[in-house]
């Protein structure tokens, strides 16, 4: 998706291959675990606002269904390829396993950039996406979500299409919809309180008073805001956190020693998170350019922009101090970074366990559609600590009984869930 020569879809694999040597996988399961259940492959034509016919590429790939529907996003994308989607939808699988909620592991696709397309265009592209897929997908098999590029919106046209289609209300069959449309309260801070919520217990752990911890943010967006409101909250300074620049087509660092304070900052940021420079340079900030946000002297480092972030050589500025690094974003470490990581003891919450409070909130909203009747955000907020919490102990359990690294602790949790669940079924 962003360009590197890399196999996502190998990566994943060589990544299920190195836990289910450490779990001693039978073949079989192996086969079962390292390939998608399911795939689907599919066209759309679509007439376009001038009068032709434009006709773009879908996918859905159903990984592991064993634990229950399988879930996931989906994406619109110029670069989009099955492999992407493989990957994506496998992560998928281990990500509902290790937080424990019933769903398997799902992620679908367009090829196609939503810059260049009107509403009415996007729209058709949803609901031939679901015509294709209508008989394959659904609240009992499988429960789409947005992803890069769709949203709220593009979840509505998906579930009229499929009630249009099997002639009844379905509000269970996909999630990311609009509050009040069977959206569920509390899903806008799910993802960045879930990795506060994990932050919180590594902390407990290392016997270490919130209140006395600085954090360095990489990303200004939906997860590190929100991470950076309940981080707040237990009392931890921010110190920096970076964003992109879309004018000037590179990243900055906003650091303000005393805390940045989340609110001003808001108010001077666009809705991609993009933070203006003129008016934060007015409120104090201090603006560095490049890497700087990895460079800070502080106990957290939270990425939550993008994928291959932390690299080998980025890893390098990572200062002494660090003890956690709490990965918001999906994939921001490098495997050579990691090595440094392990290396050098630094704390990791992996990507797939730290920002999983996303989709349990999603679960949350699928039960709720489900059941037609929604809780309010307090009660969401309460189920979801519950979920992050649990998840987070049996992973440094894990990590501590079986001297695993935490990325390996995690999927070797949520890969024998899932093995077990296919052997109790009898399919290996
Ligand atoms: P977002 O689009 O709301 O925000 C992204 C932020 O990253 C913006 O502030 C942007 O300026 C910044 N950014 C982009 N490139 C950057 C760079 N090179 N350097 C510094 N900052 C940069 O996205 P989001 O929803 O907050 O998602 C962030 C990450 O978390 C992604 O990896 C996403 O896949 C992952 N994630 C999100 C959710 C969710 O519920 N939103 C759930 C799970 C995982």
């Amino acid at each position: 998706m962003t360009g590197h020569s890399f196999n996502p879809f190998e990566m994943a694999q060589a990544q299920f291959d190195k836990v289910a040597d450490v779990l001693e996988l039978d073949n079989s399961t192996r086969e079962i675990l390292r390939n998608p259940l399911r795939e689907y492959q599919f066209l759309i034509p679509v007439r376009m606002d001038d009068g032709q016919v434009k006709v773009f590429r879908g996918f859905r790939v159903q990984h592991n269904d064993a634990r229950g529907p399988s879930k996931g996003g989906i994406r619109f994308h110029p670069q989009e390829t099955i492999d992407t989607v493989r990957a994506l939808a496998m992560w998928m699988t281990w990500k509902c396993a290790v937080v424990d909620i019933p769903l398997g592991g799902g992620k679908g696709g367009v090829i196609c950039d939503p810059h260049g397309l009107s509403e009415r265009e996007q729209e058709q592209i949803c609901r031939g996406w679901v015509r294709q897929l209508a008989k394959n997908v659904g609240p009992v098999n499988d429960v789409p979500a947005p992803d890069v590029m769709t949203n709220a919106q593009h979840m509505l046209w998906m579930l009229d299409e499929y009630e249009h289609i099997h002639g009844g209300k379905y509000p269970g069959f996909i999630t990311g919809k609009p509050v009040g449309m069977g959206g569920s309260l509390g899903r806008t801070e799910a993802t960045g309180y879930g990795v506060i919520y994990t932050v919180r217990e590594a902390l407990k752990n290392m016997n270490l008073d919130p209140k006395t911890t600085t954090a360095s943010v990489q990303g200004f967006g939906n997860v590190a805001q929100y991470a950076i409101q309940l981080y707040n909250q237990l009392g931890g300074k921010v110190v920096c956190v970076s964003c992109w620049d879309q004018n000037d087509q590179t990243s900055y660092s906003f650091k303000k020693v005393s805390g940045v304070e989340l609110k001003e900052l808001r108010g001077i940021t666009d809705r991609f998170g993009g933070i203006d420079k003129g008016k934060a340079t007015k409120l104090g900030y201090e603006i560095l350019e490049g890497d700087a946000w990895i460079e800070q002297d502080v106990d957290i480092l939270i990425p939550a922009a993008l994928e291959n972030q932390v690299t080998g050589e980025t890893v390098k500025k990572i200062s002494r101090k660090v003890k956690i690094v709490a990965e918001g974003a999906n994939g921001p470490t490098t495997p050579e970074a990691d090595k440094v990581f392990e290396e050098r003891g630094i704390y990791v919450i992996p990507d797939f366990m730290a920002n999983a409070g996303g989709v349990t909130c999603s679960y949350f909203e699928q039960v709720q559609s489900n059941m037609n009747y929604f809780w309010d955000k307090d009660d969401v907020l309460k189920r979801l600590d519950l979920k992050m919490t649990a998840a987070y102990k049996a992973v440094h359990e894990t990590h501590i009984k079986r001297k695993l690294y935490m990325r390996d602790a995690a999927y070797a949790i949520a890969i024998d869930r899932v093995a077990q669940a296919c052997r109790d079924r009898g399919w290996v």
